[in-house]
């Protein structure tokens, strides 16, 4: 932490802060501008935070230079990481896809979409079972039936499971169907669910809080770890802007920040953040040339009758493009499509 002294700060001032410091166990050291004072704290951060040293007589800013995010952080852990997800790697060296249903209707609906995820190449299916609904009259999901769903159609398919929870009560029955636990965005800062997804032993995909910052949600990431569990995957699924002819607004430019900042894989869920099927392959596109270590995409096999999210899902049709996309794009950033490990 660095703390700006105001140009008209006193040597008392200056001296304040440092016995401040010093008596809560750190160090202070002072270095003396033409204009200013600057004084660089050592120690513990968080108790620097708890002496209110921006409001103490001369000072003009306290500026935090550590990130609050110890262990997602790429400063102690420079390698990019890879999570692995039943044999499926998500991480630096590949670009995984993953698609399925938005959510899980019927038996038959969530076979289809998981056949038609698989010949376009993902090797993880999606599907949700507890519906994080903005209004209570929507569709809300089959809940366990759901679940059960799911893991049958894995078994035929051989798709290993991504799929939401969205109640902290609910993390061990979704966690002993799941392969990958889903943490959306409406759910992206309810930290008590966080905490249980990071105790549950289950690797997690976090989407980025509607209005979150980047910081936010890396925090939010930290939760995760904190609980024992580095097995995170973070999702770019759009922001909230002025702009309307969009869902929201897909911040591309996450992908590359959050990988300076962070070790942990970054995915795009072109989707969700468009909400617009015609914007599914563009968004894509730019997912994997950007460096995005997967996609996460909505199909179905007949979107006029999706309970959830119909207008976003790729149709039969759209899959030989898709497929194509998978096949050419990540060759472009010297990456290969994740393939399945039975395969
Ligand atoms: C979803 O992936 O089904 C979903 C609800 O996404 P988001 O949390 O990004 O809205
Ligand atoms: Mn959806």
């Amino acid at each position: 932490m660095v703390i700006v002294m105001a140009p008209g700060a006193t040597q008392d001032d200056i001296e304040s802060v440092v016995e401040a410091v010093g008596a809560a166990g750190g160090e202070a050291f002072v270095s003396r501008g033409v204009n200013r004072t600057i004084i660089g704290l050592v120690g513990d951060v968080e108790r620097f935070a708890t002496l209110n040293l921006r409001a103490m007589p001369g000072v003009a800013d306290a500026v935090r230079v550590s990130t609050p995010y110890k262990l997602v952080s790429r400063d102690n852990h420079p390698d990019r990481s890879t999570v692995t997800v039943q044999g499926v790697p998500i991480g630096p060296d590949t670009v995984t896809l993953i698609a399925g249903p938005c959510a899980v209707e019927t038996p038959q609906q969530t076979l289809e979409a998981a056949e038609m995820a698989k010949a376009a190449g993902a090797t993880l299916l999606r599907g949700g079972a507890f519906k994080p609904r903005t209004s209570p009259y929507a569709f809300q999901g089959l809940g366990e039936a759901g679940l059960r769903i799911l893991a049958d159609v894995r078994e035929k398919t051989g798709l290993p499971i991504v799929t939401e929870v969205v109640d902290a009560h609910d993390v061990a029955l979704v966690a002993s169907y799941a392969d990958m636990l889903q943490v959306g965005t409406r759910n992206a800062q309810n930290f008590a669910l966080l905490q249980a997804v990071g105790a549950a032993g289950k690797p997690v995909m976090l989407k980025r809080g509607m209005t979150a910052t980047i910081e936010e949600w890396l925090m939010a990431a930290e939760y995760i770890a904190q609980r024992g569990n580095l097995d995170i995957v973070l999702c770019e699924r759009g922001i909230r802007t002025y702009e309307t002819a969009t869902r929201n607004t897909l911040d591309i430019s996450a992908v590359p920040v959050v990988q300076r900042l962070s070790h942990l894989p970054v995915i795009i869920d072109p989707s969700h953040s468009g909400g617009r099927r015609d914007l599914v392959l563009p968004l894509s596109r730019a997912a994997i040339a950007v460096g995005a270590d997967g996609v996460i995409i909505d199909v179905h096999p007949h979107p006029e009758q999706a309970l959830c999210d119909g207008p976003q899902a790729l149709v039969d049709g759209d899959l030989d493009e898709l497929a194509q996309i998978m096949q050419e794009f990540p060759k472009l950033v010297s990456r290969t499509l994740t393939t399945s490990p039975s395969a």
